[in-house]
């Protein structure tokens, strides 16, 4: 049976032929997409010098000797608005102007004096001190160069982002174009309707729901949810039209064990599917599957219990996904364990954990009673999620793991 890294090292390799073709698309609607070019400033930013305070633009020499004893008197030129084009303006010998935070520089200044700062008497202002050599003044091209590196390929475009690229009136950018995905729940015992009162035997589909909720949210394009109810042919018509549709991936739930009805990696297999692995060495979700159809699309066959399927789209689907649109691997949050957990060597785990962070820096993780893979109470207080090496046994308290957040996206949806 193949390891958890293994399978994941497969994924990445099988996803990375997979092109995505770029589109141009307005700032507004970039949150959450992945940068497809390298962008470049087209600006300096910011444009042109200007004050960083409501003050008065002087020159150096004029104040050389003030102290609060000796104060010296300087006479006001003019006042320079914020937003008002850089004109003549100039700073003579014993004079002043006044300005205003963001308001272009007069020619000739060498610091700006706050108002805080100063005494006004009339027509005259009273400066006690001598300021520094360019103080408060904002030079062009001190927050970005032109021509510098802003976005690289493979960045997900964040609300940091956004505010960084509409200073430099970036108002269209290049994205990846969102991958096509459908999910298939599959199973005689789903109930969709959840409206429905269940009769016996059955149980709602949760993961649908789920899938519905998070693959949107992780910038795919969901072409459908269609229920199978373990019937093969439909299956295999299910594939059929989501090659049609041009779909980059498609998710199963179910039927991929070795139960009587387990008719995924047969139907795949039937409809001229590479199977690249089915089995891995994880807990839960041992009979994971991942295949590529004949058109190039991605299958993941993800066994149903719905806490294999959630790790499923967390941990191997969206690798695909980050694959596919370029970005970096996630890196693990270092957390240490608050409590104990028998495990033998030979399956890495994936557990349901809560994280707390403390004052001091540090993470801690509890592991959440109700482990078993059809429990999904868990989910109502779980925020990350806990993993164990494979070769790991028993963790004890104090034990520092390797943990994640539940949604790696969390702060864009
Ligand atoms: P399977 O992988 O098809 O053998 O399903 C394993 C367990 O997960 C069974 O108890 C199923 O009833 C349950 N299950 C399968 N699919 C779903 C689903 N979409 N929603 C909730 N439970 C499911
Ligand atoms: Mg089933």
């Amino acid at each position: 049976m193949l390891s958890y890294h293994d399978a994941l090292q497969i994924i990445r390799d099988t996803a990375s032929s997979i092109i995505l073709e770029a589109e141009t698309i307005p700032l507004e609607s970039a949150l959450g997409r992945v940068c497809a070019k390298l962008l470049l400033s087209p600006l300096d930013i910011q444009p042109f010098d200007n004050s960083a305070m409501d003050g008065f633009a002087i020159k150096l020499d004029d104040l050389a000797g003030a102290s609060p004893e000796r104060p010296v008197r300087l006479k006001i030129k003019g006042v320079i608005p914020a937003g008002h084009p850089v004109k003549d303006n100039i700073v003579e010998a014993g004079f002043c102007w006044r300005i205003m935070t963001g308001a272009p520089l007069p020619q000739g200044v060498d610091a700006i004096v706050p108002i805080e700062d100063v005494h006004q008497h009339s027509e005259t202002i009273l400066f006690s001190n001598a300021p520094k050599l360019g103080q408060h003044i904002r030079r062009t091209g001190e927050d970005f160069k032109k021509g510098t590196s802003v976005l690289s390929v493979g960045d997900r475009i964040t609300q940091a982002h956004m505010i960084a690229l509409a200073s430099l009136g970036i108002s269209k950018l290049p994205v990846f174009k969102k991958p096509g995905a459908l999910f298939i729940s599959t199973g005689t015992e789903l109930v969709d309707d959840l409206s429905q009162p269940l009769q016996d035997g059955q149980i709602y589909n949760s993961n649908r729901i789920y899938a519905h909720a998070l693959l949107p949210a992780c910038g795919t394009i969901l072409h459908g949810c269609n229920t199978i109810h373990d019937n093969k042919d439909i299956f295999l018509e299910t594939l059929n039209t989501a090659d049609e549709k041009g779909i980059h991936l498609i998710i199963s739930s179910g039927a991929v064990s070795a139960g009587n009805y387990d008719f995924v990696r047969n139907g795949l297999e039937s409809f001229g599917a590479k199977i690249l692995y089915h089995k891995i060495k994880l807990k839960p979700g041992k009979p994971n599957l991942f295949a590529i159809l004949p058109s190039g699309c991605l299958y993941f066959g993800l066994p149903g219990n719905p806490v294999a399927t959630v790790a499923g789209l967390r941990f191997f689907v969206l690798e695909a996904l980050r694959t596919m649109l370029k970005e970096k691997s996630e890196r693990p949050i270092f957390a240490r364990v608050m409590n104990e957990f028998p495990k033998k060597p030979g399956l890495h785990m994936i557990l349901k954990g809560r994280l707390e962070y403390k004052d001091d820096g540090s993470v801690n993780a509890n592991v959440l009673d109700g482990q078993e893979s059809f429990m999904v109470s868990p989910f109502l207080s779980m925020n990350g999620w806990l993993h164990v090496p494979e070769n790991k046994e028993n963790i004890k308290t104090g034990d520092v793991i390797e943990a994640y957040p539940a949604h790696p996206y969390g702060h864009l949806v």
